[in-house]
């Protein structure tokens, strides 16, 4: 009997428990599962399908998945060329959101169509999952129409931010808990987890809160650590302690807990973290452009902790290319300890899949090629100069390859985008719509 579709000649690289490479291979897809995955032999033939995908010359992987993004920063790509955190937020962020909340230009749907953009940029780059740490009811609609897998992250904030940007506590609680109610479905492509925004940006009274919602709907906690020195310092003067003992004593901690960033954190916050087995979702070009610091990944990986790779939102980044991300933290941590073998290419591909799965609880059904896990896939040309020759296929997709080299991206089974066509988006509509309202708001020079 016919599958729906198959992928043929392909290399695989399959990031199951044998990390095992397969050359001239199929894999097959019924529904939206992968119904087998091997190599091409005399005695095993792909089975005949709908859809042929012929991919010689390419190679499948899981599709790439992104730990932490926000896409409505989406048009603040290469905004602020030279600040840290703190005045990023003032000169660039906050009066964006401002905006954005502005009635004036409410019914543009800014949040909306940036974050259509984003979900175009990352099909494009071979990213079929992201967590979005967003708050604008408009991302979530973008996502479902884009059909990427997702985790929808409502974030809640009540100080530290300017006044007019807070929501009353209750009111933001009330509008999260309303936000999960219409998009946390277990069994379609998004789901939701509770987001925080950073424990100085966060009252002990919202947090507890924003747990108990979380605990309602049996999802996890995400929240921004220890970003930057300023975070710890000003953690140590209002909690008298370090953020991760007091999250810890307040029993915010636990294995569904994703801490985003991590770079200030030490040997003791190490420890409280593999205790709770909190996952952790490393940011390395953000933290670069930010001049926030090096996140000791490393020193993470040898303690046990599971480690998810991530862009973090174009504001910080600039682009939301996944392959851009794993070659960058390779480099970094390399230079970082001086020690070429502290990570390898294997190590970055997994923290951009099956672990990055692991973070988002999401390692039952994707982050890697094995028969009965959800079908996201991503096929990379590797007919190319900069890819060529190829003397591991891992190494040369993490070190050589960007996200322009993707050919095909399958998510859940279908076809997002084939020979660099997506089916469902479509690139031009949303490209000039997005210029339009960029054209309106006038924050951007334009080309
Ligand atoms: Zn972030």
């Amino acid at each position: 009997m016919a599958v729906d579709k198959v992928i043929t000649n392909t290399s695989i690289v399959t990031m199951g428990p044998a990390k095992n490479v397969i050359k001239k291979g199929f894999v097959a897809i019924d529904g939206n599962k992968i119904v087998d995955v091997d190599c091409i032999t005399k005695f095993k033939k792909p089975p005949s399908a709908k859809i042929r995908i012929e991919a010689k010359g390419m190679v499948t992987l899981p599709g790439l998945i992104n730990t932490h993004v926000h896409l409505y920063q989406n048009f603040l790509k290469g905004m602020q060329g030279a600040s840290s955190l703190v005045e990023w937020c003032d000169k660039g962020l906050f009066p964006f959101v401002r905006i954005m909340k502005d009635p004036k230009f409410k019914k543009l749907g800014i949040g909306y169509h940036a974050s259509l953009m984003a979900c175009l940029e990352m099909i494009k780059s071979g990213t079929t999952c992201c967590a979005a740490f967003d708050f604008d009811p408009g991302v979530p609609k973008a996502i479902e129409e884009s059909r990427m897998r997702a985790i929808f992250m409502p974030f809640l904030a009540d100080q530290w931010a300017p006044k007019d940007l807070l929501l009353e506590r209750e009111k933001r609680l009330k509008e999260t808990e309303l936000l999960l109610e219409k998009w946390h479905d277990p069994e379609s492509r998004i789901r939701c987890m509770v987001a925080l925004a950073a424990p100085f940006i966060c009252s002990d009274e919202l947090m507890l809160e924003a747990k108990k919602i979380a605990d309602k709907f049996g999802v996890g906690l995400a929240m921004h650590i220890l970003e930057t020195q300023y975070e710890a310092r000003v953690a140590s003067e209002t909690y008298g302690k370090k953020v991760l003992e007091h999250l810890e004593e307040i029993k915010l901690l636990n294995e569904k807990f994703l801490a985003i960033h991590c770079v200030w954190v030490d040997d003791n916050d190490i420890q409280i973290m593999k205790e709770h087995d909190v996952k952790v979702s490393h940011n390395p070009e953000s933290n670069m452009r930010l001049a926030s610091g090096v996140a000791p990944v490393p020193k993470m990986l040898s303690k046990g902790l599971t480690v998810g790779l991530a862009t973090d939102g174009a504001a910080s980044n600039d682009n939301l290319d996944m392959f851009e991300a794993m070659r960058a933290a390779l480099m970094l941590h390399r230079v970082t300890t001086l020690d070429p073998s502290i990570i390898s290419p294997q190590k970055v591909l997994e923290m951009a899949t099956i672990d990055a799965a692991k973070t988002l609880g999401l390692d039952r059904e994707i982050g890697s090629i094995e028969i009965g896990k959800n079908a996201d896939l991503t096929i990379v040309d590797m007919r190319k100069p900069h890819l060529q020759p190829v003397w591991d296929l891992v190494s040369n997709l993490v070190l050589c390859a960007n996200g322009a080299d993707v050919d095909t991206v399958i998510v859940d089974g279908e076809i997002l985008m084939k020979r660099r066509k997506l089916t469902r988006l479509n690139e031009s509509d949303v490209m000039s719509k997005s210029l339009e309202i960029m054209k309106r708001i006038e924050i951007c020079k334009g080309v």
